[in-house]
């Protein structure tokens, strides 16, 4: 693909915070601590976004910063040894993570060089992530970990494998973890290692002779510690996101083995076959992807492949390098369905995003929190990328519970009740207020009065 056809509006991530990821990796990594070492702002954070979580005692916690830390006059390493410990005696971790925050990054918190001092004390493996919101998107969290952990990977020692030795790097749910390896088995390729492991001792064995490949788009910095600095061979691969991403992925590592793919094909029809339903619901519809957890490029992919039309993909930070397969994929997709290239949009500009949605109306808006209900509220489909990020995306047995998750919103914005009521408020706005009402029946906004969708855009936004 043509790399100058990507365009970036701003320098800066409209993003979630990418500490969230102590959400899901905690699961993951099933004896692992995570601490995130911040300020009350992120406590607050991880508490409203993760509040169900903590309630069911999970094995992370905060670090509370004060104002005698920041300003330097208390002694962080004491501090923090005193709540490793802590963490040590009430919770027996195998690691802890520490992960930095926006906070730590200001003040400069020394904390690569407090952590080997520590563990050897209290006698733990720390790992530290600087996952802090200045310099990260949402997803680029989970890679800062598991960037840090492939540095703490064992060196291989070769041994008596039938295919080269193969590690899949990206945290997924367990069960996707047996879907993906059972796929590979199928076509007699065996897995060797996935990082991250389910326990901490089992990280998986890196070196020269052993082969990488991500399974999600946004593992970028993983990757690259995984050949720069472990002499992994990196297998650059479209990602298992949809049918079409799981077959190009299977399809890939075979390649790189040597092994004729058997049945893939086939397999791939059954699972599209299957999803009739879905796709009727999508065919025709189009989308746009506002930018957020940094799947967008596999997602509009895939959309594209249920006969969806995307309008523009916004990616707050995107890898050409690591994401070329993707994007070559994405191509052929769009070829192939007859439909034009989506603007590929980095570090996108919300305001000039919204500007272009009010002219284009997508029936869908994949988008992050801040923005869903208000686009909500002036008649659009969203769905929260937020969601995407947990849900179970990767291999053949996901679409349709990916579908599930896509179809909702188009599915509700299809309810005669619902369109309705939007008509009522409509109506109870035009006769409460004239000046709008005359701004409405001039002749240039006519296309607009046509959607009942867009006259409720009206009688909410006061700025207009
Ligand atoms: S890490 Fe930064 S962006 Fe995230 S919650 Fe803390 S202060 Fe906010």
């Amino acid at each position: 693909m043509d790399l100058q056809h990507l365009e970036c509006e701003t320098g800066i991530y409209h993003t979630f915070c990418p500490i969230s990821c102590v959400a899901w990796l905690y699961q993951r990594v099933e004896d692992s601590f995570f601490l995130v070492i911040g300020t009350k702002t992120c406590g607050y954070f991880l508490q409203n976004a993760l509040g169900v979580m903590i309630f069911a005692e999970p094995r992370y916690a905060m670090a509370e910063l004060e104002e005698g830390d920041i300003a330097a006059q208390l002694n962080d390493y004491h501090e923090l040894r005193r709540l490793c410990a802590q963490i040590q005696q009430d919770r027996n971790p195998s690691v802890i993570v520490w992960i930095g925050t926006c906070t730590t990054e200001i003040i400069k918190m020394d904390l690569e060089g407090m952590a080997p001092k520590l563990q050897a004390e209290i006698g733990i493996p720390i790992v530290v992530a600087r996952a802090n919101g200045l310099d990260y998107a949402f997803t680029q969290g989970e890679d800062t970990v598991l960037a840090a952990m492939a540095q703490r990977c064992p060196s291989s020692t070769g041994g008596p494998f039938q295919t080269p030795p193969l590690i899949i790097f990206g945290s997924v749910p367990a069960t996707v973890v047996s879907q993906l390896t059972l796929e590979l088995a199928r076509q007699q390729i065996q897995i060797t290692g996935w990082l991250p492991s389910q326990r901490y001792s089992d990280l998986p064995a890196v070196g020269e002779d052993v082969y990488a490949c991500g399974i999600n788009p946004f593992l970028s910095r993983t990757a690259i510690t995984l050949m720069r600095r472990r002499r992994c061979k990196m297998i650059s691969s479209p990602f298992p996101i949809g049918p079409d991403g799981t077959r190009a992925w299977i399809e890939k590592i075979c390649e790189v083995f040597g092994i004729q793919p058997q049945g893939l094909q086939e397999r791939e029809q059954q699972i599209w076959a299957q999803l009739e339903d879905y796709i009727a619901v999508m065919r025709g519809k189009s989308a746009f992807l506002m930018g957020d957890n940094l799947l967008e490029i596999s997602l509009a992919r895939f959309l594209i492949r249920c006969g969806m039309i995307v309008h523009e993909v916004g990616i707050p930070y995107m890898d050409a390098r690591f994401q070329a397969a993707e994007l070559q994929l994405l191509e052929s997709t769009c070829r192939a369905a007859q439909v034009p290239m989506p603007r590929i949009v980095t570090k996108p500009d919300n305001f000039y995003q919204i500007q272009r949605m009010r002219d284009l109306q997508p029936d869908l808006a994949i988008t992050g929190m801040a923005l869903a209900n208000p686009l909500e509220a002036r008649g659009m489909a969203t769905k929260w990328s937020v969601e995407l990020t947990f849900w179970q995306l990767h291999g053949f047995a996901s679409a349709r519970d990916l579908l599930e998750l896509l179809t909702r919103p188009l599915r509700r914005a299809r309810k005669p009740s619902r369109k309705s009521s939007r008509l009522q408020l409509s109506k109870l706005y035009k006769l409460s207020n004239p000046s709008r009402r005359q701004k409405l029946s001039n002749p240039s906004r006519a296309h607009l009065r046509r959607r009942p969708r867009q006259i409720t855009y009206f009688w909410l936004d006061q700025t207009e």
